[in-house]
């Protein structure tokens, strides 16, 4: 029995998308961001796959923590760090590595003796005003750090670029003049560049870098595609046709009826909704594949169905397959459809959507 819909996770992708970062990282260490369920692609099974990276990096400690239940021993970075000294002990047990942002995060350190085991990620603000010490606190915070007495090469410093995406950008330019300006000649490892930084030859310098989304195989540009990039998409999102429809001239489809045949028409409704994560926004002009073949949607997606006109097409029934994204149709232009970023519409594949590894 297959599933109708189902987002096939292909590794070999995730291989090959690993190994292009490493050629474009010059040396830097890899730290594999898998938060928010690998963006989609199943936490356990993407940190399993991704073996050969230096380490991983989630947001939160309860993926932390589930990395750890599936058996993952490998350097976990948890990029907004803890916040109580019941996750500061399960830290320590996880052996996690923590970002410190905040000052009571400094304060939780002080209070907890084990606390200068663990492996910290101090992160600096330099600009994108989320997390982050500032970098006038930065040397007071260091000396508290220092009192804590951590093992030298376990302290690392970070920071986080809001326009890497941006080529050439006035921003990032400030903000790693910034962090020069704070970190030069102490000696510690940094971290600063995401995949836009990476790809964009953004000159970080830095000793380990922390790409996502062009793990995934996509672009984190506007005018560059992921395939020019070098990279293969990793989720290819699959459903297929569950009935056709001649619609006349004239007559509506879908909640709404805001499409309307120009000429009498074959019409095909797909098993894929936004129950599944296919959002409601994607406006017309939308495309998927319907045998290989590009088609546009007809009317509104709806919760587990969407319409596709597929005049002209032969051979499409019931069970033919269709592509919402991914192999042949980046996620990137749809993303753009539905008036948002290859991110978002990753995260959203619904629990409901089954993930098949191949
Ligand atoms: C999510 C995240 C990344 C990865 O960003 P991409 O744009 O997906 O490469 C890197 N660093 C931090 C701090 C993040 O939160």
């Amino acid at each position: 029995m297959r599933p109708l819909i189902r987002a096939v996770i292909d590794s070999h992708a995730l291989h090959h998308n690993l190994s292009v970062i490493r050629a474009r990282a010059r040396g830097a260490r890899v730290i594999a961001v898998v938060k928010a369920n690998a963006y989609g692609h199943g936490l356990a099974n993407t940190a399993l796959a991704l073996g050969e990276a230096d380490a991983l990096a989630v947001a939160r400690i309860e993926e932390a923590l589930a990395l750890r239940a599936a058996g993952i021993g490998a350097r976990i970075v948890l990029l907004e760090g803890v916040f109580s000294s019941a996750e500061l002990d399960e830290a320590v047990y996880e052996k996690l590595d923590l970002v410190v942002h905040d000052a009571s995060q400094l304060e939780l350190l002080e209070r907890s003796p084990e606390a200068a085991r663990l492996p910290l990620w101090l992160k600096i603000d330099t600009g994108m005003n989320r997390l982050g010490f500032a970098v006038q606190e930065f040397g007071s915070v260091l000396a508290r750090i220092h009192t804590l007495n951590p093992a030298p090469e376990e302290l690392r410093l970070m920071t986080h670029l809001s326009c890497a995406n941006e080529r050439e950008d006035e921003v990032t330019r400030a903000q790693l003049r910034r962090f020069r300006e704070v970190t030069h000649g102490l000696g510690y490892e940094v971290s600063i560049a995401n995949s836009a930084a990476i790809f964009g030859d953004v000159p970080t310098g830095c000793d380990w870098v922390r790409p996502g989304l062009t793990l995934y195989g996509a672009s984190p540009f506007a005018d560059c595609s992921a395939e020019s990039l070098g990279l293969k998409p990793v989720m290819t999102l699959m459903s297929s046709v569950i009935t056709v429809r001649r619609v006349a001239r004239g007559e509506s489809v879908g909640y709404g009826g805001n499409w309307v045949a120009e000429r009498d028409s074959l019409i095909a409704i797909v098993a894929a909704g936004y129950g599944d994560g296919v959002h409601r926004s994607l406006a017309a002009g939308a495309r998927v594949l319907v045998n290989g073949a590009r088609v546009p949607l007809a009317g509104r997606v709806s919760m587990d169905m969407l319409a596709v006109d597929v005049s002209g097409l032969d051979g499409v029934r019931v069970g033919t397959p269709v592509v919402l994204w991914g192999e042949g149709l980046p996620v990137e232009e749809t993303a753009q459809h539905a008036g948002t970023i290859a991110y978002e519409l990753l995260c959203s594949v619904s629990p409901r959507v089954p993930l098949e590894l191949r």
